[in-house]
């Protein structure tokens, strides 16, 4: 799993590292679980599952501004990690 340094280097590849819009800073966090990864899972669709764990959805990185507390999330597989 990616960390939060390999997703915000991947970021800054395709532009994405900029500025808050909330604020102006430029200081961005890991929103993370806890553990080695900063990886969150977010489900996209119902998919009539009847358990958590047989759920399917995408997974996201989220990211937060250090100064204000602004929230992003990014889809890892646009940003070729998945
Ligand atoms: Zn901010």
């Amino acid at each position: 799993m990616p960390t939060h340094q390999e997703i915000m280097v991947a970021l800054d590849r395709v532009g994405g590292v900029a500025e808050c819009p909330s604020c102006g800073a430029n200081e961005w966090m890991g929103m993370g679980l806890g553990g080695q990864s900063d990886r969150l899972y977010l489900l996209t669709e119902a998919t009539g599952a009847e358990e958590p764990g047989e759920a399917s959805g995408y997974g996201m990185h989220g990211v937060y501004c250090a100064r204000c507390g602004f929230v992003r999330l990014h889809r890892l597989d646009s940003l070729g990690l998945e």
